[in-house]
């Protein structure tokens, strides 16, 4: 491994990379893959075009020899992909990786499925709901997917050893916002970390107001409302979930406030999507192809260097930026199903 790790024009380092393992998803939550445009004629991805499970690997080898320390895998559904479990031991092979961990939605989340994924190398997993309430849930994933799959999931991460599980849950006005204490209630005193997101303007089909948006602030002062809660210091520089503790000793739930308190000072992630390209923020509008470059035989030095000066170029501060006049900004981005978050 190089000791050259690489920083990019606002000094930020290379440190976490999430890997998109597929575009499609058995969901179609509204704010993410609205049925009126991902459905039955929607092009998904061929085959052919997906980074294969050792492609994926090479990649991931050379993001590590520039830094990368944590691999997240994602999709659209990532575990939609057959046989995850060979990529997370290949990937958990490769030296100085110290994290890997999955975002799923747990639809398909059997016990065997998460123990064979924990055997392989799995450190944590992410599960995320939107609701606790079987009626929003079901309205929001809009294929009428009920909460009691995502909590057998859940169960099931837990009982292959993925405890703590963080939950996420994208919060939007007038959808779910009712269900911010009932979520807080379910999972408090479970070891879980209920995690509420601000809903983000995201791709550009989901049709995002920012008077859908509820501020984490309000989230905080509903919670509070309720029960005694006191902020905790982060676990780390640059992690971006603000967090709360109960002070009866019931646990944590945790803040993203990607809309009213951006992190891009911060931001160390890269994203890779499942056909092999290279976004170095989630508002980006083009990504660089690293799997034609793998196709014609590149060598990893030569990736190397090609990801250097990607990476040396950065500048990205969109959601800075966009919370400077509050409306989004108006360029072509790319679909969250397809980057993965
Ligand atoms: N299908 C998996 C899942 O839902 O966990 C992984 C991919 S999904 C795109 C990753 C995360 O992005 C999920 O927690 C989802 O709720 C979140 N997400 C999707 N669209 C979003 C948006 N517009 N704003 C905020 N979070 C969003
Ligand atoms: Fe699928 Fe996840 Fe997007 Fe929902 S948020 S549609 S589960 S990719
Ligand atoms: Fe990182 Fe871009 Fe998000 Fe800012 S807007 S935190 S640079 S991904």
């Amino acid at each position: 491994m190089t000791d050259e790790l690489i920083v990019d024009r606002l000094d930020r380092p290379l440190r976490d990379l999430r890997i998109s393992l597929t575009d499609r998803c058995n969901f179609r939550c509204s704010y993410c893959m609205p049925k009126a445009l991902f459905g039955a004629n929607h092009a998904f991805m061929p085959r052919r075009e997906l980074l294969s499970f050792e492609e994926i690997t090479q990649l991931a080898r050379v993001f590590v020899r520039l830094g990368v320390r944590k691999l997240r895998l994602t999709g659209g559904e990532p575990l939609i992909r057959r046989d995850i479990e060979l990529l997370i031991e290949q990937l958990a092979g490769i030296e100085g990786v110290e994290d890997i961990s999955l975002t799923t939605n747990a639809s398909l989340l059997t016990l065997e499925k998460a123990q064979r994924m924990k055997d392989a190398g799995l450190n944590r997993i992410t599960v995320s709901l939107d609701g606790i309430d079987d009626a929003v849930f079901k309205a929001m994933n809009d294929v009428g997917f009920p909460v009691a799959q995502v909590l057998e999931g859940i169960a099931n991460a837990e009982a292959a050893g993925l405890a703590p599980i963080k939950i996420n849950m994208v919060v939007q006005r007038g959808v779910n916002d009712q269900d911010i204490v009932p979520m807080a209630a379910h999972f408090r005193g479970s070891g879980h970390i209920v995690r509420f997101i601000e809903y983000m303007d995201v791709g550009n089909s989901n049709g995002w107001r920012l008077d859908q948006v509820v501020p984490s602030k309000e989230v905080v002062e509903r919670i509070a409302a309720k029960w005694a809660i006191e902020p905790v210091a982060p676990n780390y520089r640059g992690e971006v979930a603000e967090r709360y503790r109960y002070t009866d000793g019931s646990g944590e739930v945790g803040m993203i406030s990607s809309v009213t308190q951006p992190f891009c000072g911060d931001c160390s992630r890269a994203r890779l999507s499942a056909e092999g390209k290279l976004y170095t923020c989630l508002f980006a509008s083009a990504g660089h192809d690293l799997r034609d470059r793998l196709r014609a035989g590149a060598s990893e030095n030569e990736i190397e260097d090609a990801l250097r000066q990607i990476w040396s170029k950065r500048v990205d501060r969109y959601s800075e930026v966009r919370t400077h006049d509050t409306k989004p900004i108006d360029t072509r981005k790319i679909e969250m199903s397809y980057i993965g978050g």
